[in-house]
């Protein structure tokens, strides 16, 4: 797999350049930067050969297979059409877009053009994600009746710019941070919110955007969620629990883009702890979309994953903005 970077991110150097650099084979010749000198010196300090400050020059290049889209939200949409359209394959970073017609539009560009539409979603990579679903799929709780994430995190300061000041960028705890846990919840319960109602807020960093939310969300089953999202919560901790007829599932420190964390299984003959695997949560996802490519399997996050999380997301910032319990429309997904 040959990838090309579009966005000079943090993202990228933070995890994805080395977990695209693990994969058999893979390798990455070029990333697109919209300001020259940052692209280059981006491209220097992590040994890529190249660097574009026009898709379309990247995109011309025949040896590059798929691209990993990580700029500012409000981009992915032109440069996921771009790419699709030029046949390359397309690992997304999350919310897919700002509106739900957009990633719609995406998803299904990507299907025409048959190329292999993925978003970044890593949580659902997790060992300790993985471990969780299996203790529901398999019965282990009986009915879940119940779901609460917890996922309020001290955002670092390196990260407090857009996210915390440009709307127009995608900015706000919502698309950042909900979009994950929608996500997840439907990764382990198999079935999508119908129904949402929030709260949100500034609570000492959101200059225009929201840093904090609560949400509840109705499932079809019956089952209830209750979501907690934050930038400002520097003691928290994050987690998740299920709770069902024949036991509950509490895990802790597992909303996090590392390798950690604990699982406990509550039920009528005690309380044990979960064993899980703990690999790379990019590694793990990329060799998924390595695999889709080749024609084998699906991504770990495919685009309907994608346009759903982002529905989610989308009701509760409309449902926290107007006060209403609001219906989640997938957009015909
Ligand atoms: P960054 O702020 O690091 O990068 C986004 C864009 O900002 C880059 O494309 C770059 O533009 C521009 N930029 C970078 N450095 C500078 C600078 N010094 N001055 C001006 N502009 C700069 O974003 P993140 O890596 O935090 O997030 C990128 C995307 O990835 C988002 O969609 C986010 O939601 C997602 N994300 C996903 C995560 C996951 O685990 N799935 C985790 C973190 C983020 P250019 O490319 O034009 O140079």
């Amino acid at each position: 797999m040959r990838w090309a970077l579009i966005g000079a991110s943090r993202i990228a150097s933070s995890y994805m350049i080395d977990a695209m650099r693990a994969g058999e084979g893979s390798s990455i010749a070029s990333v697109l930067s919209s300001d020259a000198a940052r692209g280059e010196a981006y491209a220097r300090e992590h040994g890529i050969a190249r660097s574009f400050t026009d898709l379309n020059d990247l995109l011309g290049d025949d040896s590059v297979d798929a691209v990993y889209i990580s700029t500012t939200n409000e981009k992915h949409h032109a440069q996921a059409l771009a790419s699709i359209s030029a046949g390359k394959h397309v690992l997304c970073e999350k919310p897919l877009a700002m509106t739900l017609d957009e990633a719609g539009e995406m998803v299904r560009a990507a299907d025409e053009r048959g190329v292999v539409f993925a978003t970044n979603h890593h949580l659902r990579n997790a060992g300790s994600h993985l471990a969780i679903r299996e203790l529901i799929r398999s019965g282990r709780i009986g009915r879940v009746l119940s779901a609460r994430v917890f996922h309020a995190v001290n955002l670092p300061e390196v990260l407090r710019g857009w996210r915390i000041n440009n709307a127009a960028a995608g900015g706000g705890v919502i698309p950042d941070i909900t979009v994950h846990d929608a996500d997840t919840i439907r990764f382990h319960l198999g079935e999508d919110p119908e129904e949402v109602v929030a709260r949100a807020g500034a609570s000492g960093l959101g200059e225009g955007v929201e840093d904090s939310v609560m949400s509840v969300w109705s499932m079809p089953s019956g089952t209830m969620v209750e979501t907690h999202e934050s930038f400002t919560h520097p003691f928290a901790g994050t987690g998740i629990e299920f709770h069902g007829t024949e036991g509950s599932i509490f895990a802790r420190n597992v909303m996090t883009q590392e390798p950690v964390g604990d699982i406990r299984l509550v039920d009528a003959s005690g309380e044990t702890p979960i064993p899980f695997e703990k690999h790379n949560l990019y590694e793990y996802s990329l060799g998924l979309f390595a695999s889709a490519v080749n024609g084998s399997g699906r991504p770990s996050a495919d685009g309907v994953d994608g346009v759903k999380s982002l529905a989610v997301a989308l009701a509760v910032r409309e449902a926290a903005l107007t006060g209403k319990a609001v219906r989640v429309g997938y957009g015909g997904f």
